[in-house]
């Protein structure tokens, strides 16, 4: 069996893990569906978003919206679409009316998402706004500072990013985060 299959195998189990742990209930009450992951089990590049909204909720698929077009949007500028790459979130069922994710809720799906990327080995890791920085990387950091940066953490480099729906209507950020994601391949070509 290829490499590719068994790893999508052991997403699988993953997903059915966080489904008979019975994660966060109160959060998938409210929710449609689980939105665990999408894209290639072997993907080089890993994006972690926050939580999944409503367009999510719906499709069970992350980044389906309008924040999703735009990192497609960018995807494709660096030359890869997003069967290519490996799309998640921290947490994996859409909070009522798009609120924050609490962190108890972030605390919860952490292991989850450990889980997830021990599967996929990716080289790169790239947190896609604070939320998803916050729970994989030390504390203290602040994604103003920081966005862009590859850095190394217990073996694995992470290049934490603005949240592409936070930037996606304004100009500045939205700026700043095609010219970090046009940075993506050269940070790979290094580690
Ligand atoms: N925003 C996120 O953080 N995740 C999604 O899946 C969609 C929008």
């Amino acid at each position: 069996m290829s490499k590719t299959t068994d790893k999508q195998k052991e997403l699988d189990k993953i997903k059915q893990q966080i489904l008979s742990d019975e994660i966060a209930p109160e959060l998938a009450a409210g929710a449609t569906q689980l939105v665990f992951g999408d894209g290639d089990p072997d993907a080089e590049v890993v994006f972690v978003g926050e939580a999944p909204g409503k367009n999510e909720d719906e499709q069970g698929l992350p980044f389906v919206g309008a924040a999703g077009r735009f990192l497609e949007e960018m995807l494709s500028g660096i030359g890869l679409r997003r069967s290519q790459v490996y799309i998640t979130n921290i947490v994996k069922y859409r909070p009522p009316n798009n609120r924050d994710p609490y962190p108890d809720e972030k605390m919860a799906f952490l292991p989850y998402l450990k889980a997830q990327l021990d599967v996929i080995k990716p080289k790169l890791v790239v947190p896609l706004g604070r939320h998803s920085m916050e729970a994989l990387l030390p504390a203290g950091l602040k994604i103003s500072q920081c966005h862009g940066q590859p850095k190394r953490y217990k073996d694995q480099v992470y290049m934490p990013m603005f949240h592409p729906a936070a930037a996606l209507y304004n100009g500045a950020m939205r700026q700043t985060l095609i010219d970090d994601f046009s940075r993506i391949p050269l940070v790979l070509a290094k580690i």
